[in-house]
């Protein structure tokens, strides 16, 4: 475990009266800072440093902040206030939580779209899929670009408008560009973006070149891309918004803060969400623990973290133990997981063992199906996020989820960011990348008739119930 960690939930509220908490809490001397995330070395750098790992060590950073001793009514209590206020900071559902940001000393610098405030649905149609009494999904997919992507760049954008910076960039998958181009035009800023050439939703790189980003496509996959990426940031003074980016995480971070204030701060007994680089799962489970050491909740939940087979390399190295053996040439069609050297694998690690965690892999059949019951609920998905109900009912078929247990799945992106999918699998087109067709098990194709009213009417009838 990385973090220091409280002592009783209560001990905080001994503290004092909540002003005096107040100060205490904005007068500590650990003010908050990057460091080294290698338990072994630690060492510390500057807010204002432009570093995205350890020079000693090559891991990478986080940024350390220290709760102890804060009181958590003032923070609920302000949290609450900032309900009834139009101002954008406050409307925010990251930054309406900004005592768990406190990297951030000039609020006037924050770029906001305003992001978060996601619904988090009762979904008993998915439920009963995965064989749950019950099921609720927090929906990231309802930010202002479409994904959980916003949470994190709002945090990222704003950190680059502290250091003077004039241009940003990033190597994605599809929805950390949409993301960055989004907040970068915000805030004025160039947005340069590299790209897998010919793998992206139609989606997310129709957003970007909307948003005015320099999008680059490189004819390498997504891992030679960021490695050759790292070395032309420093190259060119560029600052990177990959998920390495600790400022992201801590945006991110939001998400689970959100999801608990909507549960009345009642800790389910497992969190779900896919994993591809792994940054969203580290976020979450710093926000957990960071919400602990607050006191604002005693335990963390446990937290389940659902590859596509495909792309599976922590699921793998979950299974086996070890080092992280990446896999060279990922394939999956849930193209925002398709990661075959996630690099956030040690935060995330430690996140999973801090949170009685499990990993697992789901196949392309499994995802394509999952999907096709959220957009039942009402509300659909982006495939990726569709491995979260696949490994959920996965993990409740063996046993691993109990079929009363409250869980909580995370849908990380918006049904419309890869419309072409969904249409091959309604219309019974759609192919795993083995080739192997995926089978339309809750197809819903279009019908086309001719223009003859009585045929028609015949057709509706047969259709009714
Ligand atoms: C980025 C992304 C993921 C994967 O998140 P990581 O932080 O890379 O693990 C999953 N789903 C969607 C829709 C994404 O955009
Ligand atoms: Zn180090």
């Amino acid at each position: 475990m990385m973090m220091p960690q409280a002592g009783p939930a209560g001990q905080a509220a001994a503290v004092g009266s909540r002003a005096e908490a107040l100060i205490g809490w904005a007068l500590r001397d650990v003010a908050p800072h990057l460091a080294c995330f290698n338990p072994d070395c630690r060492r510390r750098f500057r807010l204002d440093q432009v570093v995205y790992s350890c020079a000693d060590c090559g891991s990478l950073l986080e940024v350390a902040n220290d709760f102890e001793g804060t009181d958590p009514e003032c923070f609920l209590l302000e949290w609450k206030a900032r309900r009834r206020s139009l101002r954008t900071i406050d409307v925010s559902g990251v930054w309406r939580f900004r005592e768990m940001l406190p990297f951030v000393r000039d609020p006037a610098r924050i770029v906001s779209l305003p992001e978060g405030n996601t619904p988090l649905f009762d979904a008993p149609r998915a439920a009963s899929y995965a064989g749950l009494d019950g099921l609720s999904f927090k929906h990231q997919g309802y930010n202002p670009t479409g994904s959980f992507k916003d949470n994190g760049m709002t945090a990222g954008v704003t950190q680059a408008v502290s250091l003077g910076m004039r241009r940003v960039a990033c190597v994605s998958t599809g929805n950390t560009s949409a993301s960055m181009a989004a907040y970068a035009a915000a805030a004025g800023m160039q947005a340069v973006i590299f790209l897998p050439a010919g793998k992206i939703a139609y989606g997310k790189l129709a957003q970007a070149l909307e948003y005015g980003a320099l999008t680059i496509q490189v004819e390498a996959n997504f891992d030679e891309i960021l490695a050759l990426v790292r070395k032309l940031a420093d190259e060119v003074g560029i600052y990177l918004l990959n998920s390495i980016n600790p400022f992201r995480i801590e945006g991110q971070k939001s998400i689970v803060i959100e999801m608990l204030e909507q549960r009345d701060w009642r800790v389910p007994d497992w969190v779900v969400l896919p994993g591809g680089n792994l940054g969203n799962i580290s976020a979450l489970g710093k926000g957990l623990r960071e919400l602990r050491q607050v006191g604002l909740i005693r335990d963390l939940p446990r937290i389940a973290v659902v590859q596509a087979a495909g792309s599976a390399p922590f699921a793998a190295q979950f299974r086996d133990g070890g080092e992280l053996r990446p896999v060279i040439g990922p394939e999956t069609l849930a193209t925002a997981i398709r990661i075959g050297n996630p690099v956030s694998w040690r935060k995330a690690g430690s996140e999973i063992s801090a949170a009685s965690g499990l990993v697992d892999a789901v196949s392309e059949q499994e995802i394509a199906d999952a999907k096709a019951v959220i957009g039942r609920c009402g509300f659909g998905c982006e495939p990726a996020s569709a491995a979260t109900l696949a490994g959920i009912r996965k993990l409740v078929r063996r046993g691993s989820i109990a079929a009363d247990a409250d869980v909580v799945g995370v849908l990380t992106g918006h049904l419309l960011k890869d419309p072409d999918y969904v249409y091959r699998y309604h219309s019974g087109e759609l192919q795993a990348p083995s080739g192997e067709p995926v089978h339309p098990t809750l197809g819903n194709p279009p019908v086309t008739v001719p223009n003859d009213r009585s045929r028609i009417a015949e057709m509706l009838r047969r259709s009714e119930g």
